[in-house]
């Protein structure tokens, strides 16, 4: 039995039981493990299908080039796929990712532009804008947009969402994911609640940033925007993937609570995991003990990447005391 490519690889990937983390919490909580799609993240999933759409739409072309702004699980996705498919990427980033996330997109082949986070989204340095830009001056490119493709949600709602509704036999009462561009949360969730409308969907956000005072006023308040670590959850813009209408709550996790829970989730579930993942944990757990989360719920949470492109800073004691999250000697 054999893979005609390593694209056929991506998706189903396994649901695990949390144990020791979660052993005062009646209910059974679920984690979906993402790092087991070849490219290490749930990203693998919308790279192809938003190559694969716009190969169907005549976007792209044979030997085009791809240009996307990504904190690197996409860049993956999407290099992943145009590796076998025979395209070109250059991705824009920004300094505050990992380097090792930088180095792994530039081993698939593409080319990376590193911009500075600390300017205005709308600023021509901010990746956004660069990358718009190089998709304007370059011939036979595609510049899929993660955060308006609805090529990004759709791949949630055809593989995400059917694969929790099948691996749990339909009885999820709950489902946990972070928002970052929005597509896992609102593809999934608008699949789960297709399926039965009384599953609740919980998004977990960054402090930090705006999407949490945005989901209970409405209001877009740049005073939320502030600097932090935890990578691939938060915005300071409300991208057109985030679906609010599927979100029935949010929970607000800092820097310290994601990234103490992310060490945990390996220390104590054997789970070497990102940190947007122990920031889902964090929430998840947050709200199973503050809300009606009883012993026959079924909550299940998205981990979307892997430890290994943290390794210097999450799981590097000496970086997680600089930024005072743990005692130095610890
Ligand atoms: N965690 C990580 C590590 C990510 O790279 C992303 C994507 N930005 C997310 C969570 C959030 O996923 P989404 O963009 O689908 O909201």
């Amino acid at each position: 039995m054999y893979y005609n490519s390593i694209l056929e690889t991506i998706g189903n990937t396994p649901l695990v039981r949390l144990n020791e983390l979660a052993d005062d919490i009646e209910g059974t909580i679920l984690v979906k493990v993402e790092y087991f799609n070849p490219g290490q993240s749930v990203k693998d999933r919308i790279g192809l299908k938003m190559i694969e759409d716009a190969e169907e739409q005549g976007l792209i072309e044979p030997g085009g080039t791809i240009i996307e702004g990504t904190s690197g699980n996409t860049g993956m996705g999407l290099a992943l796929a145009a590796s076998i498919k025979g395209y070109n990427c250059i991705f824009t980033t920004t300094d505050k990712q990992s380097k090792s996330k930088i180095d792994l997109l530039r081993a698939l082949g593409a080319e990376v532009k590193v911009c500075p986070t600390d300017v205005e989204p709308d600023d021509p340095r901010s990746y956004y804008s660069v990358a718009k830009r190089l998709s304007e001056e370059i011939p036979n490119s595609y510049y899929p947009n993660q955060y308006d493709n609805p090529s990004n949600t759709q791949a949630h709602y055809e593989s995400t969402g059917p694969e929790i509704w099948e691996q749990t036999e339909g009885n999820v009462t709950h489902y946990v994911a972070g928002m970052g561009t929005g597509g896992t949360i609102s593809g999934t969730s608008k699949f789960l609640k297709e399926q039965n409308e009384a599953i609740k969907t919980i998004g977990v956000d960054s402090v930090g940033s705006v999407y949490k005072k945005y989901f209970e006023t409405g209001e877009f308040d740049k005073e939320e925007i502030k600097p932090y670590l935890t990578e691939g959850i938060g915005e300071d813009i409300i991208p057109s993937n985030m679906d609010f209408n599927l979100v029935d709550a949010v929970i607000q996790v800092n820097d310290k609570n994601a990234l103490l829970t992310t060490r945990d989730l390996a220390k104590k579930e054997g789970l070497f995991v990102g940190g947007s993942c122990g920031a889902a944990v964090y929430g998840a757990l947050e709200y199973a003990r503050n809300n009606d989360f009883g012993k026959d719920d079924l909550m299940v949470v998205i981990l979307p990447d892997s430890g290994t492109r943290y390794v210097s800073k999450i799981f590097n004691d000496e970086w997680m005391a600089e930024q005072g999250f743990i005692d130095s000697e610890e």
